[in-house]
């Protein structure tokens, strides 16, 4: 195997990608909100926004303990999967002076799962624990030869695999491996350093992951109410956008929409229908929101998107 492991960080030294920031620190809590945010979202926007401004808001575990929710939330507008900055809040409030070091310990943390304690212990701490995220899995499907591999079964591939000296970089280098080399179509086999042992080079594209299924269009429809420039938003009691503040949401209606936009959320192709209404339900809790002021307050994109539209001169909706 030292062969193999060589290989691999000699590769990674020259070729990783070592200027993304959760990279270069040591600071456990940096590192654990890298993992959280890259769960959703692509490397790009959470390098270039979302995780330096998070940073500057809650530089530290404990400022982030002692933040509100709606704060936290306000912060996370726009990153989507609002239970992870949920579950960042609870466990900043329960980490006290900072996170166990220990994969069991972490795992009984909310939001914390197998990949993510993993990701903590061999990232933050250099433990000798293997990784598997969706490039590290298409690697090691390649390089075994795995048509069909349960979890398990690819974790125990990837153990066999796993350098014990440098456990971190190993981890970091079979995921740049899997990004920028064993791509998921036409993998770049001749400048792999695993080529000279793997075994599925000769149809890498055999042992891919399961295709994603398709796209689902479906059709949302939300109330418009302005008093004096404010809009009325109402705040979400359902799990997944519990806290956020959105439009008042409206039952289907044959209605002529005030406006119409197309929004993409994971799988849904979303087609976005406004309409003025001059009633709320007394059920909900209404917030008078300066719509021009989208930071200050916790938002989802599609909510952002549908103020821009209506607080856009050209829009379709006169300010009263
Ligand atoms: S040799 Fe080709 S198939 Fe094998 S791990 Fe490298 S890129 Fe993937």
């Amino acid at each position: 195997m030292q062969t193999t492991w060589q290989a691999i960080l000699g590769w990674y030294d020259r070729h990783g990608r070592h200027d993304l920031p959760w990279r270069n620190t040591d600071d456990i809590y940096h590192i654990y909100l890298s993992e959280i945010m890259l769960q959703q979202t692509q490397v790009s926007r959470v390098r270039e926004h979302f995780y330096p401004l998070f940073l500057e808001h809650f530089p530290t575990i404990g400022a982030l303990a002692q933040a509100t929710e709606e704060e936290v939330l306000s912060r996370w507008s726009g990153l989507g999967y609002y239970n992870r900055a949920r579950n960042l809040h609870a466990c900043a409030r329960l980490a006290g002076d900072g996170l166990p070091t220990g994969y069991k310990e972490l795992l009984g943390l909310p939001g914390i799962g197998d990949y993510t304690a993993r990701a903590i212990c061999a990232f933050g701490h250099n433990q000798p624990i293997s990784v598997i995220d969706t490039n590290i899995a298409r690697v090691l499907k390649r390089y075994f030869a795995l048509p069909e591999s349960t979890p398990k079964a690819l974790l125990e591939h990837a153990d066999k695999l796993l350098n014990t000296s440098r456990p971190r970089d190993h981890n970091l280098a079979l995921m740049d491996i899997g990004s920028m080399v064993c791509l998921p179509k036409n993998p770049l086999c001749s400048l792999c350093p695993l080529s000279q042992s793997c075994m599925g080079i000769d149809a890498p594209e055999t042992y891919t992951e399961n295709k994603k299924s398709g796209y689902e269009s479906r059709e949302l429809y939300y109330g418009v109410m302005m008093s004096k420039g404010r809009i009325a938003l109402v705040r979400t009691t359902g799990s997944m956008y519990k806290g956020m503040l959105t439009l008042p949401p409206l039952e289907q209606t044959d209605r002529e929409p005030i406006a119409s936009f197309r929004h993409s959320y994971t799988k849904y192709h979303l087609t976005v229908n406004l309409y003025e209404i001059d009633t709320l339900s007394g059920d909900d809790e209404v917030i008078w929101a300066d719509g021009r002021e989208m930071d200050d307050y916790p938002l989802s994109t599609l909510t952002k998107k549908a103020l821009r539209l209506i607080y856009t001169p050209k829009g379709n909706h006169e300010l009263q």
